[in-house]
């Protein structure tokens, strides 16, 4: 197993944590409880440049590339107006260097999964960015950028099959628009149905395994939908070359946004049954942290690294 952190990875600022529930230093402080609780027994990977704005081309428009240059973009996409009143050195900083930075990372850490087995992200998962825009604190598209760059480089073929499993609470608009006619794109979504984005339900046809659950599902239902929902993906799975994990803690009981009650204890049971069959399956898995909007964030993310440690090290 091998986990991507870079420290460019934060987003925005502590200040910024006055008007958005992200926990903006989320990366740096799962990172932290890793190097003290696991030490050197980890291997870090980390990219040595962020993407560059003419190789995100290969997943968005460059029309909307250009218009994230605006502050106002930004605003739309994170949802806090008074942004758009921000210079764009500091819209820069806060997000877009970041955003390249996640990118970067989660296609290392496709990479690390194509070559020992598990690669893990501390970054990345954004989801709900489509190829014409952004929301929902989504400004790239990395899950995408990830895929189809492992495809243009050889190392995923197009007729390889890759298992999308997202289990973060929001529903993965965004990697539903980009594969819907992928047939090699199999994916399973559990979500929060009466949350952002309100998926319409006539679209639930472009998931091959959509498992809508309601606000103020507790340890239980999640876990047993997520069973069923993961063995229902696996029975239709042939042979394949990669499966991405988007493994938001959202779902976590104190989340500010997502409208679960799930514990840790939960969310931790919930990474150990899709990490246990994926590497049972020997599927090659790349994990990506995607959201978490509770303060204990960073330790939900820093459990879910040791449960992929101890599976692959009692392999
Ligand atoms: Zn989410």
């Amino acid at each position: 197993m091998q986990i991507v952190y870079h420290q460019n990875l934060i987003f925005g600022s502590a200040l910024l944590n006055r008007f958005h529930p992200f926990q903006f230093d989320r990366a740096r402080a799962a990172f932290r409880i890793l190097r003290e609780d696991l030490g050197s027994k980890l291997e870090w990977k980390t990219p040595d440049k962020p993407v560059t704005w003419a190789q995100l081309e290969l997943v968005h428009d460059s029309s909307y590339l250009k218009d994230l240059q605006r502050s106002s973009t930004i605003a739309h996409i994170v949802e806090v107006p008074f942004l758009a009143f921000s210079p764009k050195a500091l819209t820069k900083r806060w997000f877009l260097d970041p955003a390249r930075w996640s990118v970067a990372c989660s296609l290392l850490a496709g990479e690390c999964a194509l070559e020992c087995g598990l690669g893990i992200s501390l970054g990345g998962g954004f989801h709900h960015a489509k190829r014409q825009g952004g929301e929902g604190f989504c400004f790239l598209n990395d899950i995408a950028y990830l895929l189809e760059s492992l495809r243009a480089t050889g190392k995923l073929t197009l007729n390889q099959q890759v298992l999308y499993i997202d289990l973060d609470v929001h529903q993965g608009n965004g990697v539903s628009a980009y594969y819907h006619n992928d047939p090699t794109v199999r994916s399973l979504d559990v979500y929060n149905e009466d949350i952002y984005p309100v998926w319409r339900s006539d679209l639930r046809s472009t998931v091959e395994v959509p498992v809508p659950l309601r606000s103020g599902c507790t340890d239980e239902t999640y876990l047993q939908a997520t069973r069923e929902g993961l063995e229902h993906l696996l029975q239709g799975a042939q042979d394949p070359a990669l499966a991405v994990f988007n493994a938001g803690n959202d779902i976590f009981l104190e989340d500010a946004l997502g409208g679960f009650r799930v514990s840790a204890h939960g969310v931790a049971q919930r990474d150990k049954i899709v990490l246990e069959a994926l590497i049972e399956r020997d599927i090659p898995t790349v994990v990506l942290a995607s959201g978490g909007y509770s303060q204990k964030s960073s330790q939900l993310l820093a459990e879910l690294c040791r449960i992929g440690y101890e599976l692959t090290h009692s392999k």
